[in-house]
């Protein structure tokens, strides 16, 4: 019997499921410190929930008749105990799921935040992946159009900071309440049934299940329907209007533009009254950056004690490709200081401790560390340090440790602070020209 050599195949990731490379560190972690800084702002608090839940969470809470549960969720038996489980598409479910499990509105109302991965197996395209981030922020226990307004303007001071000041744009619509969706949903019906030809395989599949779905169709052959099907802003009674009225009012107080979309529905059941999504023209199809609303019966839905709440949720993939369009990416700096010495045992711990007493002073340096366990050259140094994209190189040698001296080199533009680009010093006096140079360079870049 010959035997089968099973040559190991290359190992990829999941199609759809990204790695994030370190030469994308900085933009992330721009948009994440971004971010926390405007969610501060606004006094809202972190809530992380794991990854992992209860299928039945995301049937009840999500809807069962929407693109992500009838087939965009990723859902697996527990093979040990034979549990329905899923992992997250979205996370608004399962904070209401942790609210009322934790009972965290006993005390009053609540503004929380998450950031995490969600998964949703679509097409993998650009903007639109299996694994991908989102940043959402719940506003638990209040009712009234302000807390509508506070989650939009959010929005729109994280947009600022991010340096995002042209080509967004806010689309708001209200879908109303039970009773007003119920009536439009009838008359949408009738609607759409006198149209029954012109509709594609997906409107004619939710006519009965999901008809307002069919609003925001995408499909080009049924916009010209769609344009003149029943709106539901029509639908809308007094409180409902007062409502979406109150969110208009505060919007243009604080001076955001924003058009009404009467066939902006979003993809979730839970949302009633405002419901509004970011959107761009610079994306391509996926142009869509956040969304969001209100969802005042969902806590209810999900067994909790009846309580308002809206929230919004933005994909961070997408809002980084728009930052990669408008050149906003800041600059991949890993390291202010790289420590370059050769020279023997004695040379190699001064390096250390003069590395540790900088780094003592908030400043982040690499030392060198050879690769083969053999003293690198110092040309070889030099070309590590250069490529580390640090500041200013800080060269130590025998001499210098007899002398108690280190010479400091410039390696990148602006060495304003050094006469040609070299200089040498006295090592007590390393930690203040080097803070000193550091916040001078940073603050003309
Ligand atoms: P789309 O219409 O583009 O499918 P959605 O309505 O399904 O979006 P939401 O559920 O509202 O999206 O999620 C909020 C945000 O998360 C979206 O506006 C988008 O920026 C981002 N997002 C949603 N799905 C994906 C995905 N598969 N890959 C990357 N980002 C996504
Ligand atoms: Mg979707």
């Amino acid at each position: 019997m010959t035997e089968r050599t099973n040559k190991p195949g290359k190992l990829t990731s999941v199609k759809g499921m990204n790695d994030i490379l370190p030469q994308d560190a900085s933009l992330w972690q721009f948009f994440e410190d971004t971010v926390k800084t405007m969610l501060s702002a606004y006094g809202y608090q972190n809530i992380r929930t794991p990854i992992v839940e209860h299928t039945s969470l995301f049937t009840r809470g999500i809807g069962e008749v929407t693109d992500i549960v009838e087939k965009e969720i990723y859902s697996f038996v527990d093979s040990l105990n034979g549990e329905k489980l899923t992992m997250r598409p979205e996370n608004t479910a399962a904070v209401v799921r942790a609210v009322i499990e934790h009972n965290l509105l006993y005390d009053g109302p609540k503004r929380l935040w998450y950031m995490g991965p969600m998964f949703r197996h679509e097409r993998p395209q650009r903007g639109r992946y299996r694994q991908f981030h989102q940043v959402g922020v719940e506003a638990l226990g209040f009712a009234g159009p302000d807390a509508d307004a506070e989650i939009i303007l959010m929005c729109q001071r994280l947009w600022d900071a991010l340096g995002l000041t042209t080509g967004l744009r806010l689309e708001l619509n209200s879908l109303g309440n039970a009773q007003e969706r119920a009536a439009h949903r009838h008359e949408l019906i009738s609607y759409l049934e006198c149209h029954i030809e012109l509709l594609d395989h997906n409107a004619k599949r939710r006519l009965y299940t999901n008809p307002l779905r069919v609003l925001d169709t995408k499909n080009p052959a049924m916009l010209d329907i769609s344009v003149h099907m029943p709106k539901l802003i029509d639908f809308l009674g007094d409180t409902s209007r007062a409502h979406f009225e109150g969110v208009q009012r505060l919007l243009t107080a604080n001076k955001i533009l924003f058009t009404i979309n009467p066939r902006l529905v979003r993809g979730l059941d839970y949302y009633n009254l405002t419901v509004f999504e970011w959107v761009t023209d610079k994306l391509g199809a996926q142009g869509t950056i956040a969304g969001g609303g209100r969802y005042d019966s969902l806590i209810k839905q999900l067994g909790g004690k009846p309580a308002p709440a809206c929230g919004w949720a933005l994909g961070i993939e997408r809002i980084l490709e728009l930052l990669r369009e408008n050149q906003r990416v800041p600059p991949n700096a890993v390291c202010d200081v790289y420590v370059v010495y050769s020279g023997g045992n004695v040379v190699c711990e001064r390096a250390f401790i003069i590395a540790e007493q900088l780094r003592d002073t908030g400043i982040n340096v690499i030392l060198h560390c050879s690769t083969n366990g053999v003293p690198s050259s110092f040309k070889s140094q030099m070309r590590r340090a250069n490529a580390s994209g640090a500041a200013y190189a800080v060269i130590l040698g025998n001499d210098e440790v007899q002398r108690n001296e280190v010479l400091i080199k410039a390696l990148r533009l602006n060495p304003t602070n050094i006469n040609g680009s070299q200089k040498r010093m006295q090592t007590e006096h390393l930690n203040e020209f080097l803070m000193n140079a550091i916040v001078r360079s940073s603050s003309n870049t």
